[in-house]
């Protein structure tokens, strides 16, 4: 289990490696139970992935990320992705991805 969530984390930190500055991975030890993934809605994709981001407040999405908890698999790049774009250029705070190790 340790070794799947371990090359999740590797998985999102080369996804994002060179791109996509102000996004913090770090893993998390104290997760908790992870719960179906409701983004992708995909059978028995667990959200193991949390992404905090800093939207502006005129956002042009009915659902801007501001917490999101989602499975590496299917949504992760999506998401953190969307965080970017959506991240309030006066934000000093990285968008933080915690992942579940
Ligand atoms: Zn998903």
């Amino acid at each position: 289990m340790t070794t799947a969530y371990a090359t999740s984390v590797w998985t999102l930190e080369t996804l994002l490696a060179q791109p996509f500055r102000g996004v913090e991975i770090v893993p998390d030890h104290d997760y908790g139970e992870p719960q179906q993934c409701e983004w992708c809605g995909e059978a028995g994709a667990l959200a193991t992935v949390r992404v905090y981001g800093e939207p502006t407040e005129d956002i042009d999405d009915i659902e801007p990320i501001r917490l999101k908890e989602i499975c590496p698999e299917n949504c992760a790049a999506d998401v953190i992705l969307r965080a970017v774009a959506e991240q309030d250029p006066r934000s000093r705070k990285p968008i933080r991805v915690e992942v579940a190790a």
